[in-house]
């Protein structure tokens, strides 16, 4: 008998090639560090074969005028920048190959939803994905081509539901918008208040429009949320709704500027409370999943918690070391008080905590008497 098709593992040393610039929080520097440390604790790391999306590919959700500009400026890039496109010094530098790089991380999201539609991967990993601010016309906080929308377009197109679940410290509103007026996709966002973090969206009240009424769910997290709080809502949010919906593909952004320490923002969270989400998601959705990064702009974090998402993906997790290997911490010389891959369990009360607390109840049951009742959901 044929063993079972392993979970698939996109990623290019060709990343490397392209640089946001010195000032830039986004370091892409941290793909390859991830990928190194995987690689060191043994995890599989066989990246499988992917070309960058083509324009045609592109155009499936973005505005023709945008490409074609983006493609220039990648050329030449201009200082000035093109502000009608959100392009332009500050979030959304235009960088030589800015559409070169957008291009490829857009094609290996395209190849991991293919993996899993069309190969019967039971899962595919794509961490240089995840750009769910981008609009059709417009580049946004870093992101200029929207992966995830295409790959969940591209799943539409053959009939398919798709659940999109956002665990970025920023609410996914790329993807929100997108599909804000559809039944066929559930957006589920979990994020930073928006009061008080970039995209200033992401409201209980935003509820999706028309035939989408119901279908955008959001889940605002006051600062300093912490694992216990932020598990609490998971649990209590999100299995129903997948329950409920009964997508046939769930696509996860899996940014990890939600921990501690991410300079971007403020809530609290480690390996502990990230680990427990996506072994839950992975109970939820093995066989039909699709996983891209996102945010996350300390290096350290971004290595380690991504290292752990894989790990759990692939069934590996006992592989993990609770140190992260010498090797590694001197060549990216980890401080002393850094030194492990996985965080012990600690109370990281900050000074909002019992707010925090609050809010996240407050949320929570908004979204069951608003949004479970459309969606046939039951409280967990
Ligand atoms: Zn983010």
């Amino acid at each position: 008998m044929a063993p079972p098709p392993l979970p698939a593992y996109l990623y290019s040393p060709e990343y490397q090639r392209f640089d946001y610039g010195p000032q830039h929080p986004l370091r892409i520097a941290r793909l390859a560090m991830c990928h190194e440390l995987i690689g060191l604790c043994g995890l599989p790391q066989a990246a499988e074969p992917f070309a960058p999306a083509s324009l045609e590919e592109l155009k499936e959700y973005h505005d023709r005028h945008y490409l074609h500009t983006l493609q220039e400026l990648s050329a030449h890039p201009l200082t000035g920048g093109y502000l009608a496109f959100g392009l332009g010094p500050g979030d959304n530098p235009v960088f030589p190959g800015v559409y070169e790089w957008s291009a490829l991380l857009a094609g290996a999201s395209l190849a991991a939803g293919r993996l899993v539609a069309q190969e019967g991967r039971p899962a595919a990993f794509n961490m240089a994905g995840g750009m769910h601010h981008a609009l059709a016309a417009r580049a946004a906080g870093f992101c200029y081509v929207n992966d995830a929308v295409l790959v969940i377009r591209r799943l539409l197109s053959r009939g398919r539901r798709v659940l999109y679940l956002d665990l970025d410290v920023h609410h996914g509103d790329g993807v929100q918008w997108a599909f804000y007026e559809t039944d066929q996709v559930l957006t589920i966002s979990l994020h930073q208040h928006p009061a008080t973090l970039f995209p200033g969206t992401g409201y209980l009240e935003e509820m999706g429009r028309e035939a989408g009424r119901g279908y955008a769910v959001n889940l605002p997290l006051w600062s300093d949320t912490d694992d216990d709080i932020y598990m609490d809502c998971f649990d209590r949010v999100v299995p129903p709704l997948v329950e409920a919906f009964a997508p046939d593909y769930i696509v996860s952004q899996m940014g990890v500027d939600t921990f501690f320490l991410d300079p971007l923002a403020n809530l609290n969270l480690t390996t502990r409370g990230f680990g427990h989400c996506v072994r839950r998601l992975k109970e939820l959705a093995m066989g039909r999943w699709i996983v891209l990064g996102g945010g996350g702009y300390d290096l350290l974090n971004v290595a380690r918690g991504w290292t752990l998402a894989w790990a759990i993906i692939c069934g590996q997790e006992a592989r993990l070391p609770a140190e992260l290997p010498a090797e590694f911490c001197r060549r990216h010389r980890v401080p002393a008080d850094r030194g492990r891959l996985l965080d012990e369990d600690q109370q990281l009360r900050g000074r909002f905590w019992d707010r925090a607390r609050r809010d996240a109840q407050e949320a929570v049951e908004h979204v069951q008497r608003h949004h479970f009742p459309i969606l046939g959901a039951r409280p967990a």
